[in-house]
């Protein structure tokens, strides 16, 4: 892919199917390699997937009663894509892997995007598809009072907290295994 010209929207990265296919080997090959210094990563992962999870029913009973009748979907216009701590928590925790970026370009519409929604499970979704909270959601909840929005607020810091440690954990696990010659 073409590096981004400063100015330029950024690009999604591993968009075509030769790079998607790249990454995916490439973090399966180290998860495989070093299973023991992989540990902790993959104990944040699992800690970040129940994160995720407490927070579905509340994602869901928003969508539920919102997305529905929504008069412009902002999954029409959205540009998300799948970044390295996403990945890293798919493959962790043996989640099926979707077959590509969303999208492949800024100005291109997501792929999984159809007439009823979202084709992805919402497990297996970029994360920011679950952190975006439109206008709409944060009046529904802020009808449930300023608590409501704490928690939702703090729920989404919390595994945005755990996405960074994670991969923060995984960089430094492969830093470390080329420092020491990658025996
Ligand atoms: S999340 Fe908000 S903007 Fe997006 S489809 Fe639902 S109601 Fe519409
Ligand atoms: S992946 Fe799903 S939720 Fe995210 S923008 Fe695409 S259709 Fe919407």
């Amino acid at each position: 892919m073409k590096p981004n010209r400063p100015g330029t929207p950024p690009l999604p990265p591993w968009a075509d199917a030769p790079h998607w296919a790249a990454v995916n080997h490439t973090i399966g090959y180290w998860l495989a390699k070093r299973p023991a210094a992989m540990r902790r990563v993959s104990r944040l992962a699992g800690r970040l997937q129940s994160r995720m999870d407490d927070l579905d029913p509340q994602m869901r009973a928003l969508s539920r009663s919102l997305c529905h009748d929504c008069a412009a979907p902002c999954c029409a216009h959205a540009k998300p894509w799948f970044d390295l701590a996403d990945l890293l928590r798919l493959h962790l925790c043996r989640l099926p892997l979707p077959p590509g970026q969303p999208i492949g370009s800024v100005h291109e519409r997501c792929r999984y995007f159809g007439p009823k929604g979202c084709g992805l499970p919402r497990r297996i979704r970029p994360w920011i598809c679950t952190w975006y909270l439109c206008p709409a959601m944060k009046r529904a909840l802020n009808r449930n009072g300023a608590e409501s929005v704490q928690r939702a607020v703090a729920a989404l810091d919390t595994v945005k907290n755990l996405r960074r440690r994670m991969e923060t954990a995984f960089i430094d696990t492969l830093a470390a295994d080329v420092q020491a010659g990658g025996q």
